[in-house]
């Protein structure tokens, strides 16, 4: 079994779901007490945060590259970032290291192609859904038609990822402006909506919406067990 690196904390809210569904995956698997082989480097966030409001990438990329380093050293067999926004660094984490980065929109856009949708819907972080580091990726690479919501709902879903969900606050007013905000891209033709921040599938579950939901934090994890099993 590989051993797999995660830069996590991002927040650590999700980087418990990664572990949990890491672990439970490799037993499902292997069955009996087999559990994943797991090296977790975990960030402050609140400095995370700090630097993106600021807008200053360049040295959220050399801080996060500076933790892919710390793995590589741990000798992990590859890594992921715990977070769809800071793969808005990928590309100078990847290069600051030799092992692979397994990239959250290169296991989501095979999920969706898999399942044959073509319109999806994308809600995450303001980052996420306003830069195009990860749409244009879904579209160049899987052949996807990606929409995201209009600006007063992406400035919502952005504050309950904030000041809500990354404090592991749940609550069901926000989860009502989060049905709301996915039926209507579903109206708009989003045949599946995807949840392209980690922690939004600790508000929204498949049960509360009829759009096939894909949870970037499950797929994500799932990949790694795959990749970590491979020569099993
Ligand atoms: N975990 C979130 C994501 O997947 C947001 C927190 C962060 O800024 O990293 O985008």
């Amino acid at each position: 079994m590989k051993t797999i690196g995660i830069i996590g904390g991002m927040s650590w809210e999700s980087s418990v779901l990664y572990y949990k569904t890491i672990n439970e995956l490799v037993k499902e698997r292997l069955g009996g007490l087999h559990s994943a082989k797991v090296v977790l480097s975990s960030v402050d966030f609140a400095e995370i945060e700090r630097l993106q409001h600021q807008g200053d990438w360049t040295l959220l990329g050399k801080m996060l590259a500076e933790e892919a380093k710390r793995l590589e050293l741990a000798q992990v067999d590859f890594i992921l970032i715990a977070t769809n926004t800071m793969h808005k660094v990928a590309n100078v984490i990847q290069d600051a290291v030799k092992v692979p980065l397994l990239h959250i929109a290169d296991a989501t856009g095979k999920k969706l192609k898999e399942h044959k949708h073509q319109k999806v819907g994308f809600i995450g972080t303001r980052y996420s859904m306003e830069d195009d580091f990860y749409t244009k990726r879904l579209e160049a690479f899987y052949e996807l038609e990606v929409i995201t919501p209009p600006k007063a709902d992406r400035d919502e879903i952005h504050r309950i990822i904030y000041e809500e969900l990354c404090l592991g606050k749940i609550l069901p007013e926000s989860r009502k402006i989060y049905v709301d905000i996915v039926n209507r891209l579903q109206a708009s033709g989003a045949n599946a909506v995807i949840e392209g921040c980690t922690e939004i599938t600790l508000l929204l579950q498949q049960e509360h919406v009829s759009v096939p939901l894909f949870d970037t934090t499950y797929i994500h994890a799932e990949s790694a067990v795959n990749k970590a099993l491979e020569s099993i």
